[in-house]
């Protein structure tokens, strides 16, 4: 992939300036020189928003392998500048619940020895998968509540790179398939100063307290060890 990935430095990045360097007439998008919209991976989904040029072009999706920006509607030319601008609202509140999920997942494997094997993120809510032989609803509200008490705690989150050869030395970034990572030479990390560290190349925000609250949406059991818990930031409760 050639498109540089202004997100992953300045998750906060809701505008920016890009070229378009191919049209894709079949898939029916276009791939940009740089580009603040999340490609999608890792349960967070990709952004959605408009690319202003000679015309205004609606982004409705993105292909995660090549950073292809799907259009809705007419395609800009090969060499248009286009100023991107990505749905913000939606993405704050998709960047909140991931570092909620975050500290839900440190929560739950340091208190409680839950393990997470999945999630997904949606806007303000997010589906997580638990392992754990004695798991019961009891103890998913007792992992919430812990998590809002860190969450208070306002604790800074920063992002950044390490080597291969660090990240093989420190199994605890781990938290998928270690082979995913083999292809790269650097692997970014997202660090909860002082709580939780994870490979992880989904965009965060910058200190907790802009989390808010979250609760517990909904329990379900998937099997004996296995359950799925539902959370959502507290500004939804009502809906
Ligand atoms: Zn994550």
């Amino acid at each position: 992939m050639h498109t540089q990935l202004l997100y992953l430095d300045d998750s906060y990045l809701k505008e920016f300036d890009a070229t378009v360097v191919e049209v894709d007439e079949v898939e029916h998008g276009v791939i940009l020189d740089r580009t603040a919209f999340y490609l999608g991976g890792g349960g967070q989904p990709h952004d959605t928003g408009n690319l202003i040029g000679k015309k205004e072009y609606r982004v409705i999706g993105m292909k995660r392998d090549n950073a292809l920006h799907i259009i809705d509607g007419p395609l800009p030319e090969i060499g248009e500048k286009v100023h991107g601008i990505i749905d913000w609202e939606r993405r704050y509140k998709i960047m909140r619940t991931h570092t909620s999920v975050h500290v839900l997942s440190g929560v739950a494997y340091q208190k409680f020895g839950v393990k997470i094997t999945g999630n997904q993120l949606y806007e303000a809510r997010a589906r997580v998968d638990l392992s754990f032989e004695n798991m019961s609803r009891e103890l998913a509200q007792r992992i919430v509540e812990e998590s809002n008490k860190v969450i208070a705690s306002n604790l800074s989150v920063r992002w950044y790179y390490i080597t291969k050869d660090e990240f093989q030395r420190r199994p605890e970034l781990m938290r998928v398939n270690p082979r995913l990572y083999e292809k790269y030479d650097k692997i970014r990390v997202v660090e909860i100063v002082n709580f939780d560290i994870q490979a992880d190349g989904g965009t965060h925000v910058r200190s907790l307290g802009e989390i808010g609250k979250i609760i517990l949406e909904k329990y379900e059991s998937k099997g004996r060890k296995n359950k799925r818990i539902y959370i959502a930031l507290e500004e939804q409760e009502k809906i």
